[in-house]
């Protein structure tokens, strides 16, 4: 089955987030769990965590529904003690939250190696930093975003990925979701049905469709692989609707928070009912 929502709000509280998404129709929902903006937030009160609960229970969100996503600030890889304890710090804070509110999985992009240290030396801190987590935390899984590829980002090949997920001890808890704009901008053609097939074919061969924990539905504002992350919303960019449409019909997506990420939210509601409608009966 699939299941479909948005990034949704989480002001005034976390436990508005599941309200957000049932009131656009979503099956699927992402969030954060405290200030993006911010290295450390107040932590959750216990009528936050209740109520997040009961919210979630009331419009059926399973845990496999939800795919919150982690601080912009954070560099899991980062080269500089400083910088990279910091980072670590963080987001065992994320990871400890989420396993308050009872979420199974918290998405996070890898890190930058900012021109200071290697790649490799980044990818293994990077796990490095993971293990950290994974170790002080239960039930919570780590899933790796692959980028576009900007600036000093790593985790825009499924090899470096793969690299990472090589590095972490606990291969039951790292997992990966697939953002399509970051893929098409990092030079994956997920565009033309060859290229579509050919991806996954790779993904599958590379990284494995067991590690795929969800996926952010995103149009491009930017073409094929110029290494820019700007999200379009669907239909708009230079993916098209086609992409969409294969996603939509293939089970290998199925069980799986499908997130917006696209920039007008105003749209989200009917983008959604989009997405179920490319479904072939
Ligand atoms: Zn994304
Ligand atoms: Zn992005």
């Amino acid at each position: 089955m699939k299941y479909v929502g948005a990034h949704v709000s989480a002001e005034g509280g976390v436990q508005n987030a599941p309200l957000n998404a049932f009131a656009i129709g979503a099956t699927a929902f992402a969030l954060f769990t405290k200030n993006q903006r911010q290295w450390f937030s107040s932590p959750l009160s216990a009528i936050n965590i209740k109520e997040f609960r009961a919210n979630c229970e009331k419009h059926d969100y399973k845990p496999f529904q939800i795919l919150p996503h982690d601080s912009y600030l954070i560099n899991l890889g980062h080269p500089e003690k400083e910088g990279l304890e910091k980072s670590r710090k963080s987001f065992l804070d994320e990871m400890k939250r989420c396993e308050l509110l009872g979420l199974d999985r918290l998405n996070f992009h890898p890190g930058s190696h900012l021109n200071r240290i290697s790649a490799e030396d980044c990818l293994k801190r990077i796990a490095e930093s993971v293990n950290i987590a994974l170790g002080e935390t239960k039930g919570v899984t780590a899933v790796i975003e692959n980028t576009a590829g900007q600036g000093t980002n790593l985790g825009h090949t499924f090899e470096q990925i793969k690299y990472i997920i090589d590095y972490v001890e606990d291969k039951s808890r790292i997992g990966v979701c697939f953002d399509t704009c970051h893929a098409y901008t990092s030079g994956y053609d997920v565009k033309s049905p060859e290229g579509f097939k050919e991806t996954f074919a790779k993904f599958s061969e590379i990284i494995g469709f067991g590690y795929l924990k969800g996926m952010h539905l995103n149009d491009s504002k930017k073409d094929f692989a110029t290494r820019v992350d700007r999200h379009e919303n669907l239909g708009s960019g230079f993916l098209g609707e086609d992409t969409f449409s294969y996603i939509m019909n293939d089970n290998r997506f199925d069980d799986m928070p499908l997130i917006l990420e696209t920039p007008e939210e105003s749209l989200w509601e009917a983008e959604i009912r989009k997405l179920f409608s490319l479904v072939k009966k």
